[in-house]
């Protein structure tokens, strides 16, 4: 007989989303999200999506015998631990793309802020002291040079930005961009340390892995060009902000602006916030209405796709590895999907 599947969703999303998923099947929210929780409302979960926050470990999968798909409403997948869900047969999908404007555009803004002295401004209009304008002085972006680690989506969307500002654009990645793109934005693959010496700017936008936690800490820094500022719109432990912190007392870093931190939400004693040299926003760079609603409808099309037994259009782990464990496991496979 027919079985309507059961989604779990950790997370409320634009109704844009939201919508797709209730026609799809019998959404539950999550009323926590705790371990403990969390494990007992898994256990008859078809799909199960998910934001930032909730650790999707291999023990809360092991809770939920029937789970085909993990979908994340948004890019970095970090807390979902890959591996355990490919070797449990369940199809991880996220949502690349949907808010690369977004969070490009809140890194050009983080750019601009910083060059022009805005956290000191404001306070110092706050506190009256007015004729501080004199002595904090910005600089103009074209002639710049912005070197952007990690050069992919996000990546290059913010070099498409700065480059129609007049700056130079040099970047670090694993892998070198197209020719094309390369000679249309002229920018220059550089190996890391090259980058920061050169650097007015630096803006981290790789994901969270162990090749690039911590990437930026008190060696690094030591590297770029001293009172150069340096953005983090990607994941808080690729920086390390007590070596920023130290790196701003000593004039090395002229500012920093930030997205995203070690620990979030960060603790009160954290030793960034607070400060006039930094830029800080609480993990909202993706919050567009266009970029929310390209998260919500790209990550609920995705689930059903699977739940369907269709191949996803972003998938993270490999269908074809997927398929594999499943086999071996003795699961259904996935094509035999629901009649969604
Ligand atoms: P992407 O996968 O398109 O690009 C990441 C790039 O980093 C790739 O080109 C990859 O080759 C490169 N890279 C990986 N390891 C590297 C290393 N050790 N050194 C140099 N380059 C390396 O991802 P994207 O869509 O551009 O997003 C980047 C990251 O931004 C995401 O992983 C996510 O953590 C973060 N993000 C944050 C927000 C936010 O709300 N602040 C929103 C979206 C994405």
């Amino acid at each position: 007989m027919y079985r309507r599947p059961t989604i779990l969703s950790l997370t409320t999303m634009r109704e844009e989303g939201m919508s797709l998923l209730r026609a799809a099947g019998d959404l539950h929210m999550a009323s926590a999200l705790t371990p403990e929780v969390l494990q007992r409302e898994i256990q008859n979960a078809d799909a199960l999506v998910v934001r930032t926050a909730g650790t999707i470990d291999a023990a809360l999968m092991d809770a939920a015998p029937k789970l085909r798909v993990i979908g994340r409403h948004g890019v970095g997948y970090d807390q979902i631990d890959i591996p355990a869900a490919t070797e449990r047969g369940i199809q991880v999908v996220y949502t690349p793309g949907a808010n690369v404007i977004a969070v490009a555009e809140h890194a050009l803004a983080f750019a601009i802020g910083l060059s022009k002295h805005f956290p000191q401004q404001m306070l110092a209009l706050r506190e009256g002291r007015y004729n501080d304008r004199t002595k904090l002085v910005g600089f103009d972006l074209p002639g710049r040079t912005l070197g952007i680690i990690g050069f992919g989506r996000i990546g290059r969307r913010l070099a498409t930005l700065a480059h129609a500002l007049g700056m130079r654009i040099l970047y670090n990645d694993l892998v070198a961009a197209p020719l094309k793109l390369e000679t249309h934005l002229g920018a220059h693959r550089v190996s890391l340390d090259h980058l920061l010496g050169e650097a007015d700017i630096v803006s981290l936008h790789v994901p969270l892995d162990d090749s690039t936690r911590r990437i930026m800490n008190a060696r690094t820094i030591a590297l770029m060009k001293p009172g150069g500022y340096l953005i983090n719109t990607c994941r808080g432990p690729v920086v390390d902000e007590y070596a920023v912190a130290q790196a701003l007392d000593s004039g090395q870093l002229g500012g920093y602006a930030a997205d995203v931190y070690d620990v979030e939400p960060p603790p009160a004693d954290h030793p960034l916030i607070g400060r006039s040299d930094c830029l800080l926003t609480p993990h909202s760079a993706a919050q567009t209405v266009e970029g929310l609603i390209n998260m919500a409808r790209g990550v609920a099309e995705d689930v059903i796709a699977v739940l369907r037994g269709q191949l996803p259009a972003n998938p993270v782990n490999n269908p074809d590895d997927v398929a594999a464990s499943r086999a071996r496991l003795g699961k259904p496979p996935l094509t035999d999907g629901f009649p969604i």
